[in-house]
């Protein structure tokens, strides 16, 4: 088996991959991303919303909240300055209940102390001046005007770009099997058609629904006892005729997702979902994405609840993700996982699990997180 030596091994060229790779590039390591698929972004970065989010439901002092916050402002200015589309077209979030409206002072709070911008709360009064084809049952508004969407392909391209562009590589069909703790740094062994053997000072495990997985099978690094993945697939369906809103429309959110919302994409297609279907304890990647048209039913019934215009027969069933989770359902929404040396001891890894919502819009700030994590020489 041929035998390679490099600087830092980036295993997985998703969002979060990409954009980790990406940083230590720039901070002059040299960087080769070992890539499964034969693209970039072929898995939840490309199965998810699109939407740069502004931080608001994340407890205080989570790496969710921080790296959100610090991801988003990040995000809009990489875009603006690498001529990528990004829209801060606003969010609202509404309640159409007695307990939903309650929740809004809350989650207002919990925004603040986030230290998201702008926000207020307005009544569903205000709310349907702004936004006519809300339904007169919305009570009131938690009103974001830093949310918005992006171009995400146009992101990953770019990554891949600055990354290339330092002398770094991204290798595709190449997926890592296994690998094993050195004196000097991790040894890996990849699998494919050319089975080769790797040595590095530094590995970051960014395998999205796999991270578990490779981290176990990494013989002398952490092996997580007692930890589980759960899988909670998100369904999306797309609705026909003239958006009708010029904002994200968010219900308030249940612990499994942000709830079943509405967007509007750059090229003017309204998307709905994604649902929340937590699958059987049995399921395990490689996913089956197809979205069961049954699922419409609920779509209509949750959607309806802000947006009763919503004519029958006028959605579609669209595509779906899959959300990586280490917590179960009923169970208060989990952090992301990022766990490096000062943790586990083991210099040069680390290893990045359930980056589920909001991986997208924090991934900057994960790659400069991570970063700091293997001490830059
Ligand atoms: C339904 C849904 C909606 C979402 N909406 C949003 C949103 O609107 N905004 C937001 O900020 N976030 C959102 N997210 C979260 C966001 O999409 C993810 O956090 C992010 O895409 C995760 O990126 P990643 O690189 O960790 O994982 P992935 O994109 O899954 O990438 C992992 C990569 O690792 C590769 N890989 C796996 N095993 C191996 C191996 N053995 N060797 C080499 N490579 C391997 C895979 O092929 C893949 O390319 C959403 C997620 C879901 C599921």
């Amino acid at each position: 088996m041929e035998r390679f030596e490099t600087d830092v091994v980036v295993i997985g060229a998703g969002a979060v991959g990409l954009a980790v790779a990406r940083s230590l590039a720039l901070a002059g390591r040299d960087v080769m991303v070992l890539e499964a698929a034969s693209g970039i972004a072929t898995e939840t970065s490309s199965r998810n919303s699109e939407v740069i989010h502004a931080g608001l439901y994340y407890p205080s002092g989570s790496l969710k909240a921080r790296l959100c916050v610090r991801g988003r402002r990040l995000l809009y200015e990489y875009c603006e300055r690498r001529g990528i589309e990004a829209r801060a077209c606003g969010k609202f979030v509404v309640a159409v209940t007695d307990a939903e409206a309650e929740a809004v002072p809350g989650l207002l709070a919990r925004a603040r102390a986030n230290e998201v911008e702008d926000l207020s709360v307005i009544t569903g009064e205000e709310a349907r001046r702004i936004e006519p084809a809300l339904s007169r049952n919305v009570r009131m508004v938690l009103v974001s005007p830093v949310s918005g969407i992006f171009d995400s392909h146009a992101y990953f391209l770019s990554l891949q770009g600055e990354i290339e562009d330092r002398g770094g590589a991204v290798v595709f069909e190449t997926p890592v099997v296994r690998g094993r703790v050195k004196e000097d740094g991790l040894e890996l062994e990849t699998g494919g058609a050319s089975p080769v053997r790797i040595s590095a000072r530094a590995v970051i495990n960014s395998a999205g629904h796999r991270a578990l997985d490779i981290a176990r099978a990494i013989d002398g690094g952490p092996q997580y006892p007692g930890l589980k993945m759960r899988w909670v697939k998100g369904s999306y369906f797309s609705a026909s005729g003239p958006p009708p809103f010029s904002r994200l429309i968010y219900p308030m959110h249940n612990s499994a997702s942000l709830g079943l919302h509405l967007s509007v994409d750059l090229a003017g297609r309204t998307r709905l979902g994604p649902d929340a279907e937590w699958l059987d304890e049995t399921v395990s990647p490689p996913f089956d994405y197809s979205v069961d048209p049954a699922r419409a039913e609920l779509c209509y019934a949750e959607v309806r609840r802000y947006w009763p215009g919503l004519p029958d027969g006028a959605i579609a069933p669209d595509y779906s993700g899959v959300r990586p989770k280490i917590v179960g359902p009923g169970e208060a929404p989990g952090d992301f996982l990022i766990d490096g040396p000062e943790r586990h001891r083991v210099q040069g890894l680390v290893n990045l699990i359930a980056i589920e919502s909001p991986g997208l819009t924090s991934s900057l700030a994960i790659g400069d997180w991570v970063t700091g994590l293997l001490n830059v020489r």
